[in-house]
């Protein structure tokens, strides 16, 4: 599984020299970020970290993992349909935990009114890890799907330039020609550009929602090109926005300043910290409107880790997808070990497994964002005290994926060049839009991969631990 590179991983003024190459490639190719002092001005700007080399993905692995996105579109978008399912699977997790149950809350109240939406657009990505099993051989398993503001389709379009560039600096030409094209905001902006011609006001805009501190812009602006190119108008707003100048008119249409909004981008919006009180008022005017909310409250809901534990109980697949035998197997071999931590006799077997062997198990919250899991040790404190507390289903466990770490350079502003062992997330984009009942688009839409030195368990790109990286098919 290792990449033809092993050669050169030591050789330090190669490296180095690679590295200078690479910073600057990353530049011009507008791998970007805004910086942490100055998050929300462009005036000083820096690379988004990534790696030196492409890392070795197994490519049947990488075939899977593309052939199983569109049945995962059409398994999220069952669930955001069903009620009952939600409602069903998500009455302990609401006890427990205040952010979940105010967002089935909205959706509940939403659906008492009756959906004034009738175009539905889905962007999702189905986040993957190589497991190494104990013949060595790689096995694809989930670690989660993300079904808001799936970031990073932008970027990823230009890292495998960059590390085209890199492999011949090192020499390897026949290498880089290898590397796929891969552009996911262009597939993203297809779907959000559908929807929009749904909507059918030729005159509306779409909203992309915005955090308050925005470094990753430029990402989100390889989205909004593609738009604009279709001649689509973006406009970019905040929560506040929505609070002080939103507005329904009589056929729930959203206003923004007067202009009708007809497709709203969520890239905000996922975590509690994103909310106050109006920031929740906001929301609840975004859910209720007839715009197409990308994604709409119930689809976000989906998402959740309770929903996933859910979906590996043997029966629940079939029953969500009904004639769909071959995406049902397809969805169930990418899935880990899942377990309910929700009170009971199973639960509380559950837990002592846990306790009795943290290491094989990742404990998770309802969190989005990375650096919110448990392992190992603290794993283990956390569940013994709050074993017998209703607090306990407000979490679920996952078996540890353990991928075959490789050698990498992590390039990092102000950070000193060092070799490190590291492991890899593949995660595929996927994107659909449904008008009514019938399903108009569903397709994978690209991939990201991303890397991170073995010491550190859990976190993505922006929580400052994962970096950018390019497969490279083995
Ligand atoms: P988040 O919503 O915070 O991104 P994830 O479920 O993706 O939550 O977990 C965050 C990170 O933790 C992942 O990117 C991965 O590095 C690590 N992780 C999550 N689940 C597992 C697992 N089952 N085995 C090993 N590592 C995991
Ligand atoms: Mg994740």
């Amino acid at each position: 599984m290792a990449a033809p590179w092993e050669d050169v991983l030591l050789n330090e003024p190669a490296v180095r020299e690679a590295a200078s190459v690479a910073v600057d490639a990353a530049l011009l190719e507008g791998v970007l970020m805004r910086t942490e002092g100055e998050p929300n001005a462009s005036d000083v700007v820096n690379y988004a970290p990534f790696t030196l080399l492409p890392s070795a993905v197994p490519s049947a692995l990488f075939e899977q993992a593309y052939a199983v996105q569109q049945d995962f579109n059409l398994l999220v978008d069952a669930i955001s349909q069903n009620k009952e399912f939600l409602e069903h699977t998500l009455a302990s997790t609401i006890k427990v935990d205040d952010f979940t149950a105010r967002l089935f809350r909205i959706h509940m109240q939403v659906l008492e009114e009756g959906l004034a939406q009738s175009v539905f657009l889905g962007i999702n990505r189905s986040d993957y890890m190589f497991d190494c099993g104990v013949d060595g051989t790689p096995a694809l398993k989930q670690i989660e799907i993300n079904t808001i503001a799936a970031s990073f389709g932008g970027l990823t379009s230009r890292t495998a330039a960059v590390h085209g560039r890199v492999l011949k600096v090192l020499g390897k030409s026949k290498e880089a020609s290898r590397l796929l094209p891969n552009n996911p905001s262009k597939g993203l902006a297809l779907g959000i550009a559908k929807a929009w011609e749904l909507y059918g006001s030729q005159s509306a805009v779409v909203m992309f929602l915005v955090e308050e501190v925005q470094r990753n812009i430029f990402d989100q602006r390889c989205v909004e090109n593609e738009l604009w190119d279709r001649n689509i108008r973006v406009i970019r707003k905040r929560f506040r926005d929505v609070f002080e100048k939103g507005s329904l008119d009589d056929a729930k249409r959203l206003y923004m300043d007067g202009q009708e909004v007809a497709v709203v981008y969520y890239r905000e919006g996922y975590v509690p910290k994103n909310y106050d009180r109006q920031n929740w008022e906001a929301r609840l005017l975004l859910e209720r409107s007839r715009a197409v909310k990308c994604p709409d409250i119930a689809t976000q809901l989906a998402g959740t880790k309770k929903v996933q534990q859910e979906l590996s109980r043997p029966g629940t697949l079939e029953r969500l997808l009904p004639g769909h035998t071959e995406a049902v197997t397809r969805i169930k071999a990418t899935f880990a070990g899942l377990y309910s931590l929700d009170t009971g006799e199973e639960g509380d077997k559950i837990a002592a497994m846990a306790i009795a062997d943290p290491d094989q198990f990742v404990l998770k919250p309802q969190r989005e964002g990375g650096g919110n899991n448990l392992y190992g040790e603290e794993l283990r404190q956390v569940l013994e005290k709050i074993r017998d507390s209703p607090e306990r289903t407000s979490y679920i466990l996952m078996d540890k994926i353990k991928p075959q770490p490789a050698m990498n350079y992590l390039l990092r502003a102000h950070s000193p060049l060092q070799v490190s062992e590291c492991i890899s997330e593949l995660g595929i984009f996927g994107v659909y839009v449904r008008q009514g009942k019938e399903m108009v688009m569903n397709e994978a839409a690209g991939h990201l991969l991303r890397t991170k030195a073995i010491e550190h368990a859990d976190g993505g790109v922006a929580a400052g631990v994962a970096v950018l990286d390019t497969p490279y098919l083995v």
